[in-house]
Formats: structure tokens, sequence, C-alpha cells
């Protein structure tokens, strides 16, 4: 939008706004399920009485049932009662995917009350503190076997303008490597089976049983697996980073991701063996809600600790911060609850003088959603992005400056609500989950559900 300052006001563009939002009415919820944008990213499309569209959307690879069940809740109400609504069906969220379905609905309520008001949603939240949000381009160990391959990778971030990187390091890179973990004998190989057995069939083909004693084999916490690092395998990742950083140098920031489930004292050596590479930050190390732990482990190494993705509602940071147990938290807030309950848990973090980055690992909406809450944050840090290799991602939004990601940077909209103004329905098509093939599902079947929720007698 360009704009003499002395001019009256025009916005530019087709963004539809409502002339009467006192009297905005929620008629609709549909979901179009995409795939590989970059993983299952559920889409929410609300539809009301004055034509505005509001665009929300369940945390990534969560079901998108977490929102559709809230229907019953919200058809016929006003959408610009975002808090109000909010508090209604806050109680139907949990930690993790389950807060996908209440954060989503919030973000596409704001992105209506935006669109209604003419303001954009970092507007409805205090305005802001930025106009451009730092990005930072997460890379997996997919195809880089070693430090070098992950150096020149990261490289090729840096050329693009990313100004800020994480990178996985963990014992699933030691896999295959003799010596380097301890755990009971015949555990790590019986976990590698069952992944095997579920991998090769199709998901929903998959046997039955091996998925369920996968899912079983996998929530088992750090603390109850038995693995250990060996000094060996301290060695192995140890060399790992010091080759990184010879390739990528000392100067740019590096998060590091996904230890494996491997016990608070093992984080720790391995914290130490890496203090002298200055990570940004060691993410996840061990489960969040271990806030005793959190608080050993950061009062043991001078590497930032960084938790939060899958915390739901400023509650759930609670502990961490008052424990003063991490440098940084990262909540993804289509866990969190949405965009004003993250304004309040950088709230919370900013005073106990905790930095906040924001993971998101989600479509055009998802960070949108997250670029206005960074700009509304006075603690933000750096924003995730996992979509640096799929080249249609922006596309599935229309009416938000293209590329979205420019030298890794996105500029936060002006434009009424999230800034997007319609969706690219063409290319949801192509990118619909082939198991839920429908592009804007209907969600009436949660019509004539019922069920007494009070949460007292
Ligand atoms: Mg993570």
């Amino acid at each position: 939008m360009t704009q003499n300052a002395d001019a009256p006001l025009v916005l530019e563009g087709s963004f539809k706004r409502a002339s009467a939002p006192s009297q905005l009415r929620i008629t609709d919820i549909r979901i179009a399920h995409v795939t590989g944008a970059p993983m299952r990213c559920p889409l929410i499309k609300m539809t009301t009485n004055q034509g505005i569209e509001g665009y929300g959307e369940v945390r990534d690879a969560a079901s998108p049932q977490y929102a559709a069940m809230l229907r019953r809740h919200l058809i016929g109400e006003n959408p610009c009662d975002v808090d109000r609504l909010f508090r209604r069906i806050k109680q139907f969220g949990g930690h993790a995917r389950q807060g996908g379905g209440v954060s989503g609905i919030e973000v596409a309520l704001m992105d209506l009350a935006g669109k209604a008001y003419g303001v954009p949603c970092y507007q409805l939240m205090g305005g802001k503190f930025r106009d451009c949000i730092r990005i930072y381009c997460d890379t997996d160990t997919h195809g880089r076997p070693d430090g070098r391959a992950m150096g020149e990778a990261l490289c090729k971030r840096m050329q693009r303008g990313f100004t800020f990187l994480k990178m996985d390091l963990g014992i699933s890179q030691l896999a295959g490597t003799t010596g380097t973990i301890s755990a009971p004998l015949g555990y790590l190989e019986s976990i590698a089976k069952l992944q095997r057995q579920t991998r090769e069939a199709a998901d929903e083909a998959a046997p039955a049983e091996a998925r369920r004693r996968l899912y079983d084999a996998n929530n088992v916490p750090h603390p109850f697996t038995g693995i250990h690092l060996t000094e060996k395998g301290l060695d192995a990742l140890e060399a790992y980073v010091a080759e990184v950083r010879s390739v990528i140098g000392d100067e740019v920031p590096l998060a590091v991701d996904h230890l494996g489930h491997i016990a608070v004292e093992d984080v720790i050596n391995l914290a130490r063996r890496v203090e002298k590479y200055h990570l940004a930050w060691l993410e996840d190390a061990i489960p969040w809600q271990y806030t005793d732990q959190y608080l050993r482990l950061s009062q043991s190494t001078t590497v930032p600790i960084c938790t939060g993705e899958d915390i739901y509602l400023k509650e759930g940071f609670r502990p961490l911060l008052e424990a003063r147990a991490v440098s940084v938290i990262h909540p993804d807030l289509l866990t969190a609850g949405g965009m004003l309950e993250t304004k309040k848990i950088s709230d919370l973090a900013l005073e106990h003088g905790v930095a906040m980055a924001m993971h998101m690992a989600e479509s055009p909406i998802g960070a949108l959603a997250a670029v206005h809450t960074a700009a509304a944050c006075e603690n933000f840090y750096v924003l995730e992005y996992h979509s640096a290799d799929v080249d249609w991602w922006d596309d599935l939004v229309l009416g938000a400056a293209k590329p979205l990601v420019q030298q890794g940077f996105i500029t936060v909209p002006e434009q009424p609500g999230l800034g997007i103004e319609s969706l690219n329905d063409e290319l949801i098509a192509q990118h619909i989950d082939p198991t839920s093939p429908e592009v804007w599902t209907p969600t009436d079947e949660w019509d004539s559900d019922w069920s007494h929720d009070r949460l007292w007698s």
C-alpha cells in the first residue's frame, strides 16, 4: 500500500470488509486438509453472514477434528468477540497437537475481527514493535550425512539471506556407528523394526498393531528409555558441530533440535561439549513438563536452554518461567492457544527476562498469524520457517506480498486481518490429503453433538 501521508486513507485491493461488525455472525466452518506444506496442514475457513471469510489452521500434523468438534460453540456467534469465544472453547484444547483446534479457531476469529474493523491483526494486540520479522531456517539431517554436508546446506540458506539457522543434532545420527550409544541390548533394534514395519506400508495400510506399538515406544519419556551417550558418541556429535561451524563460520546464530530421548545427565554432558560452538539454543532436550530437570540443565551449562512448542496456554509456561529454568521460550501459537494467548505468554516471559522465539511448521496462514503476533511482542526473537524447500508454499494464499519470505524476513502485512485476501483453492486441491479429498469439507456432523461440559458440579 502506498499512501501520501497527507492524503485521505484509501485502502487498496479487493479485501471485503463488513459494514456492521456488531451484526457479524459465523455461519459455517470448513476444513481443507493440505499435505506437504511442509507437513499435513488442516486449513480452516470460517464464513459469515456479511461475506467476509476468516482463515485459521490446526497445528501441523494434527487432526482436523480438534477444530471441527468446536463448531457447536461457534455457529451464530459474533467472531469479533474473540476473547469471550476463546474462553468458551479453551477447555477443549490440550498440549501439543491437542491445542491445535482451539488455537486455529482463535486465529480465524482474529482474522475476521481484523477484516470487520479494517485493521491488521497486530493492531488488535496493541500495535507493533517491528515492521519485519526475522525468520530462522530449519534444516533436518535428511540427505546430509555429516557435518560438512550440513554446513554446506546451511551456507545455501545464508546465501538466500537467512540470518539465523537451526539444525538437527542427535542420537539418530549415531545409528549404525558401533559404540556410540549405550542402551538395554535389543531395545533400539526393536524400535527400528517397528519403524520399518510402519514405513514400508502406506500409513493407512500399516499393521495397526505395529503402529500402536511404535506410538507407545515413541511415547517413552527420556528418563525412562535407558539410552545414554558413550564417550565415543559424545565425540562424534561434538565433531559434527565442529565441522558445521568450520563451514558456516562463527558469526551466524545456530540453534540445535531433536537430540533424541536421552536422559538429562547425557544432555548436560553433550551441552558442555558444545559450549565452545556458542549455540543459539538447545531445544526440547527433555520433555517440557520436567521443570526441575530443566532447572538442573540450565544451571549445568552455558548453552541457552529452550522449550515450549508443545505447551498449551500461559499457565503451561508459568512453572518454567518462575523457576528460571529456560533462557528462551519457543511457543507455537497453533498449540499455545492462538494469537492473544501467545501475546500473554510473551509478556509473562518478558517479566522474567526470557526471550521468545516461535515455532512454526505450517502453511502461510499459520506463518502470518505468527508474524502479526511476533510484531506485537516486545521480547520476540526469531520465527521458525520449515518450508524453504517447498516452492508452492506461499502460493496457497492470495493477496499477500510474494514471496512471503524475502532475504530471511517476512514483512508485517498492513492489510486487514492476517493480510490474506483469499485462498488458492486450485492449489489446495492439488495438494489435498487423499484420505480426506474434499476441498473445504463440511463440519455439519458436529452440529448435533452435545455434552454437559461444565468443569465443576
Ligand atoms: Mg522443535
